[in-house]
């Protein structure tokens, strides 16, 4: 990475598998991982963490995915962090929908590996650029 800084990610993921997957794959490419395993947890460390990017996972125990990212939206100190959604659901449509619900962009499950790297690369690199 440049400057030496690595640039931080939230992992909101409840499922152990996304969890190992999504931490080795970002590990590998110079990302520090911050993990959250609910909607709830993820809104009570943000202000310490503070993250460059959050991956969010909609099917959360406690909170949902949506609910959290619209408390996160709503909170200063975290709007103008982008809250990428991660989903098992992709339908037609779908993408619309969540990012009517507020998150910054989408991904779907399972992951691509390749894909999923450049998709990280290019959230990250827009919120180093101070694009919405
Ligand atoms: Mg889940």
């Amino acid at each position: 990475m440049t400057h030496g800084t690595k640039k931080k990610i939230m992992v909101v993921e409840d499922n152990p598998m996304n969890k190992i997957l999504t931490k080795e794959i970002l590990t590998v490419q110079g990302y520090e991982i911050i993990e959250a395993s609910s909607g709830s947890d993820a809104i009570k460390r943000i202000a310490g963490d503070k993250p460059d990017l959050i991956l969010m996972d909609l099917n959360l125990p406690e909170m949902d995915g949506i609910t959290a990212t619209k408390i996160l939206k709503s909170n200063d100190v975290c709007k103008g962090i982008p809250i990428i959604a991660l989903t098992a659901s992709a339908m037609k449509g779908d993408e619309e929908k969540i990012l009517a619900e507020g998150f910054d962009g989408y991904i779907s499950k399972p992951i691509d590996m390749k894909q999923f790297v450049k998709d990280i690369a290019s959230y990250i690199k827009k919120k180093a650029e101070g694009q919405p």
